[in-house]
């Protein structure tokens, strides 16, 4: 079981997972997991130290060496058992994302489908990490490509997608025959107890995959560590910056997913009703708590006005509350400093001369009056140099700004230090060309708004979005997790 008991309050204290066991932490910090929606206690976490950090290294280091010989079809039979585990468990995953994260129960569903995925890729692992050869690279001689994992990976987790973003590495590194080590978000640890739950289940052997609890102390420890080859980032861009920066350091891999400000641009000749009900998806969905939210839309005059219209009637129409309620659209933000940090980027944008239309501030929501909860938001009239236009808000507010042109677009978009995800919504084939060959933004959506890649391509991402050359997800994970050595032959 991942939870012991506080005798003091009830609540469940997290354990972690190192060596195949669940462990207690003899940590004296433990932290509050909350319910968003309600603001209830749900468990507590504790900041591990730093000896039961070193012990998962430590064990994962040993385990390694019996690992990557276990041959890449029995390593991939695990990952075909933990798909069908995670099906059958899949109604209890996606309640624990809601209650500790606050997304709707069909978000949490969606992000379990994706993490599945994943999963699903990472059992064709035999052929995916096979090799290449060439013959007579010289007379009578022969080259060839193997892929060879090299030792324990570790991934520090954020908390909007609590469940799934572990599983965009842990099934690739740990399939192409590394060992693993998680450390999730202190705000949203449970999901990963659930799922190391069935890893347990699996039997894998001791040390495949271990799971830390903590923060900053545990993430330093797993960086500076001569014993872990690389980590795996996913978070917002100034820990990002940090993260990459130590890791080089102690000569890691690293591939950091950072932050987002994400344009959408809203063409003269787009469909306005499907574009209208897309924005509201890729602006709300998640409560704006998504890398890939849409926060800033860029719309030609000419289209404004109806474009407005339906907007603010189809924002005010989303049913806000408890994530678990029936017909519930969208839930609160994770916690009350996020709430606040939100409302201060809406007061920002009204003193900064932006025309707030809907104000998602005084939302009251029945039955949950401690819950984090925000309305939908939206302000007319925003201009670049403003705060809201230019920085990342991770909250439900959309921001309108009028371009007169396509070339205007693509400026605006571009003097932002971002590049995660852009969109253009059009019936034009040329600008629809046009704008995934010039903008500068690792996924690229036309006439989508939340342009989340599907587990066998990479989760791409630009500039200040993503530090390192390979991303999660797909061939690019085959590679950031194995060494390609190279072996010439010639035999006499
Ligand atoms: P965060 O940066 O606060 O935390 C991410 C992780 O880093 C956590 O595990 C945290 O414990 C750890 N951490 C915090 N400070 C650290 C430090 N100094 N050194 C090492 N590790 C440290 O991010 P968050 O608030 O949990 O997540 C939201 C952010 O994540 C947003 O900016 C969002 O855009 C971004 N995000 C990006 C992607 C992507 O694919 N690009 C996906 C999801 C979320």
């Amino acid at each position: 079981m991942g939870c012991g008991t506080n005798i003091l309050t009830d609540v469940p204290v997290l354990k972690n997972y190192i060596d195949g066991d669940w462990c207690d932490s003899e940590s004296k910090e433990l932290r509050d997991v909350v319910n968003p929606a309600t603001g209830e206690i749900i468990a507590k976490v504790p900041m591990s130290t730093a000896d039961e950090t070193n012990s998962a290294i430590e064990s994962a280091n040993n385990a390694f060496e019996r690992w990557r010989v276990t041959i890449p079809v029995s390593r991939a039979r695990y990952f075909f058992d933990l798909k069908n585990l995670m099906e059958e468990n899949f109604e209890s995953l996606a309640q624990w994302i809601v209650k500790e994260n606050g997304k709707t129960i069909d978000e949490a569903r969606g992000e379990v489908r994706r993490g599945i995925e994943c999963v699903e890729v990472s059992t064709g692992i035999p052929s995916l990490m096979m090799g290449v050869n060439s013959e007579d690279i010289a007379i009578g001689i022969d080259e060839m490509l193997i892929r060879q994992p090299l030792g324990v990976f570790f991934a520090l987790a954020p908390f909007n997608f609590p469940n799934m973003v572990p599983l965009w590495f842990l099934p690739f590194a740990v399939a192409v025959g590394n060992t693993y080590i998680v450390k999730p978000s202190p705000q949203t640890p449970i999901s990963q107890v659930k799922l190391f739950e069935l890893f347990d289940e699996l039997d894998f052997p001791p040390g495949v995959v271990n799971l830390v609890h903590g923060d900053v102390e545990v993430a330093n420890v797993l960086l500076d560590s001569p014993d872990t080859k690389g980590v795996s980032f996913v978070g917002s861009t100034p820990v990002g910056k940090l993260v990459y920066e130590r890791a080089s350091k102690s000569g890691k891999r690293a591939q950091v997913q950072g932050g987002a400000k994400n344009f959408l641009l809203v063409m003269p000749d787009a469909d306005l009703e499907r574009t209208a009900s897309a924005l509201m998806t890729s602006c709300y969905g998640c409560a704006g708590e998504r890398c890939l939210a849409g926060s800033v839309i860029l719309v030609f005059e000419e289209i404004h006005e109806p474009l407005m219209k339906q907007l603010v009637e189809m924002a005010r129409m989303i049913k806000v509350g408890n994530g678990l309620d029936e017909g519930i659209q969208m839930g609160p933000v994770i916690s009350a400093k996020a709430k606040e940090r939100v409302e201060w980027y809406i007061d920002q944008g009204v003193k900064e001369g932006a025309t707030l239309v809907l104000d998602g501030r005084s939302i009251e929501v029945e039955r949950y009056p401690d819950g984090f909860f925000i309305g939908p938001t939206i302000f007319d009239n925003v201009t670049p140099e403003m705060t809201i236009a230019k920085e990342e808000i991770f909250g439900p507010v959309m921001s309108i700004m009028n371009v007169k042109g396509f070339d205007e677009a693509i400026d605006i978009i571009h003097a932002n230090p971002y590049g995660n995800a852009s969109s253009i919504f059009t019936s034009s084939g040329k600008w629809s060309r046009e704008f995934q060959y010039r903008v500068q933004a690792g996924n690229v959506g036309i006439n989508v708004g939340i342009v989340a890649p599907v587990a066998h391509f990479p989760f791409s991402g630009m500039k200040d979005s993503f530090f390192g050359t390979l991303h999660g997800q797909g061939e690019d994970a085959i590679r950031f997790f194995t060494e390609s050595k190279v072996v010439i032959t010639r035999w006499f």
